[in-house]
């Protein structure tokens, strides 16, 4: 049935799709599992290599005396629509092998790569696909022997160790059983058959083989065997004639060996009856149809687990980001969203729906009065500078009412120490804004995959708060040079004039300008005046600051950096794009395989309901 081909062969290719992407079939792997693959068991020599071969029609694998094979070797076959034969390592992608001479070498190689030209075993797989016209889409897996005692040059452990590792192909549900034993030992014996017994107790997925019929002994045959009354199983029996280790030595031809083997059969007064059922073409038949209906059977479960697994490679992909298309237009309306992102959640710090704004506000409520109470004004108006100040400003001629050149000077020195705390609240709040900038990229979640674009951002967002901060700074500096180019006449009416000089015993005619008294009255009056403006700027200060710094970067954080990334070219825009590589291949992984399975599924929709 040309579907169902279609169909094994498609299992094929999500098989080694999944090679390919670094699943071997390991914890995890459901999709493996589901799928059904051949695992060729037996005693060591019991012509496990040989049948394989048959099957294939090829002459590759290593064979000889003692333990050749010593790596499974997960063998896929592909048909192909005529074309030339060729194998592929999974070790080696890309080199195609047409010498299948050379693949041999390729497996002994390998096999000594990892395990040294020893006698020891290794269960790391080698993965070897053959494409051909002449193949049924197949997997079989080639396994080391299972032997009785250490040889010279092994551990003791070789024994248990093969069984184990023969062991866990086999007992996986989806593996069928190649159970191979020769024919010219009792089937009492056969390894083969003991192991599967343990692991399919029921037969359903073992399938019984019996080599070497053309050795046995004179006036025996294995009738018993193959019509299943010594061992039942439930698939049929199948008998093989491999070529013997003369023929292969005289490099008898694969397709003479299976005519010699269909002639053994046609030919056999003891098998004659059974030949249309025996021999390895009728083996990789049988094989091949019961893969078929096993498949069948799975084609439901199979279309569960590759709908699991897309949903959550699309979950996985989400969580990632999905790819951003390539022209300009989406990369530009991609960091514009970002963008707005960022900002929506920079406002959500200043207005409370995050924590942080705050902090201005501690500024002005702790920081500012802080400041402007620590001022050195007690200092400044001490009784000493005061008369210093004011004599100065007097000149040769003591003032005769009131001193009103010194009055200036006292008032313009002590405003110019409010400057300090005003900057000095410009900055804090600076630093908020900026904390919150940092803190904001941090935050935004779809930022998370382009460290250059976060890098941007920030970059452009801190020139902004710089620009805010010079504008603020200049205004909170003109707020007290304001203070100090017009001075609030007011306050001085309202003062009471003189008293000093008013009084019964005050008999003195000149008043002594500089008495004690006097001074520290100006100082005081000068005080008040100071504390005056000092309210008036703890209220102002704070206004200014809000109006130039954090109004500006509620409304126009990114407005210049808006207008750079609108102008830019595609290859700029790229470049703020660009991802941790690392993330980025993560994701076309994804994405690849997201692709394999999705045709997959619709690989299988379309032969599973023919
Ligand atoms: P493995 O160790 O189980 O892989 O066995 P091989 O396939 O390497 O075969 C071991 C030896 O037995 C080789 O020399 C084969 O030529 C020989 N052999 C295998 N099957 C047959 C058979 O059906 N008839 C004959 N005459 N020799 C066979
Ligand atoms: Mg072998």
């Amino acid at each position: 049935m040309a579907t169902m081909e279609s169909l094994i062969g498609l299992v094929n290719r999500i098989q080694r799709a999944c090679t390919v992407l670094g699943d071997h079939g390991g914890e995890g792997s459901s999709l493996w599992e589901a799928l059904p693959s051949v695992a060729v068991v037996g005693g060591q020599s019991s012509g496990k290599s040989s049948v394989l071969e048959s099957i294939v029609g090829r002459d590759f694998l290593p064979r000889g005396s003692g333990i050749v094979t010593r790596r499974p070797l997960v063998l896929q076959l592909h048909k192909t629509e005529g074309g030339q034969e060729y194998a592929e390592f999974l070790h080696a992608p890309r080199k195609r092998f047409t010498d299948f001479a050379a693949v041999r070498k390729e497996i002994q190689d390998e096999t000594d790569r990892i395990t040294g030209k020893t006698k020891h075993i290794s269960n790391i797989p080698i993965h070897l696909s053959i494409y051909s016209p002449h193949v049924v889409n197949l997997t079989l897996i080639d396994l080391p022997g299972l032997t009785k005692v250490a040889v010279e040059g092994q551990p003791e452990s070789i024994v248990q160790d093969i069984e184990n590792m023969v062991r866990s192909y086999v007992e996986k549900p989806n593996s069928i059983i190649l159970a191979i034993s020769p024919a010219n030992q009792d089937i009492a014996t056969s390894d083969a058959i003991k192991l599967a017994r343990d692991v399919d107790p029921t037969g359903e997925r073992t399938f019984g083989v019996l080599t070497k019929l053309d050795l046995m002994d004179k006036g025996t045959n294995a009738q018993d065997v193959l019509e299943g009354r010594s061992y039942r199983l439930q698939h049929p029996w199948v008998g093989i004639v491999n070529r013997s280790q003369a023929d292969i030595n005289k490099n008898v031809d694969m397709l003479d060996a299976r005519r010699k083997e269909q002639e053994y059969f046609a030919n056999s007064p003891d098998y004659g009856h059974l030949a249309h059922k025996m021999g390895s073409e009728y083996l990789a038949k049988l094989l091949s149809k019961h893969l078929e209906s096993v498949i069948r059977a799975r084609i439901p479960s199979i279309i569960a687990l590759i709908n699991k697994t897309i949903d959550e490679l699309e979950a996985e992909l989400d969580r990632l980001g999905r790819p951003i298309g390539g022209d300009a237009g989406a990369q530009l309306y991609t960091i514009l969203d970002m963008c707005r992102a960022f900002d929506r959640i920079f406002k959500e710090h200043l207005d409370g729906g995050r924590p942080g704004g705050d902090r201005i506000y501690g500024v002005f409520d702790n920081q500012l009065p802080a400041a402007l109470k620590k001022l050195p004004f007690d200092r400044h108006l001490s009784l000493q500078n005061v008369r210093k100040v004011i004599s100065e400003a007097d000149g040769y001629q003591p003032h005769l009412i009131a001193p009103e050149q010194g009055y200036r000077r006292l008032i313009d020195s002590s405003l110019s120490y409010f400057k300090g705390p005003a900057e000095a609240s410009v900055d804090a709040v600076h630093f908020v804004l900026k904390e919150l900038v940092r803190k904001s990229i941090g935050e935004t979640e779809e930022l998370k995959r382009f460290p250059s674009l976060q890098a941007d951002i920030a970059a452009a967002a801190n020139e902004a708060l710089e620009r805010f901060r010079d504008e603020g700074r200049k205004t909170v500096l003109r707020l007290v040079e304001m203070e100090a180019s017009y001075l609030t006449v007011e306050f001085f009416r309202k003062l009471p004039t003189e008293p000093d000089n008013k009084g019964p015993n005050n008999t003195a005619p000149a008043i002594d300008r500089y008495n004690e008294n006097h001074l520290r009255r100006i100082g005081s009056n000068v005080s008040a005046y100071i504390g005056m403006v000092c309210d008036t700027l703890r209220n102002t200060i704070p206004k200014a600051v809000v109006h130039c710094q954090v109004r500006e970067a509620k409304r126009n954080l990114l407005n210049y950096f808006y207008a750079q990334v609108g102008s830019r070219e595609k290859k700029q825009l790229s470049a703020m794009l660009d991802e941790d590589p690392a993330l980025m291949e993560k994701r076309d992984g994804i994405a690849k395989k997201l692709e394999l399975y999705k045709s997959a599924r619709n690989e299988i929709d379309s032969v599973a309901w023919k």
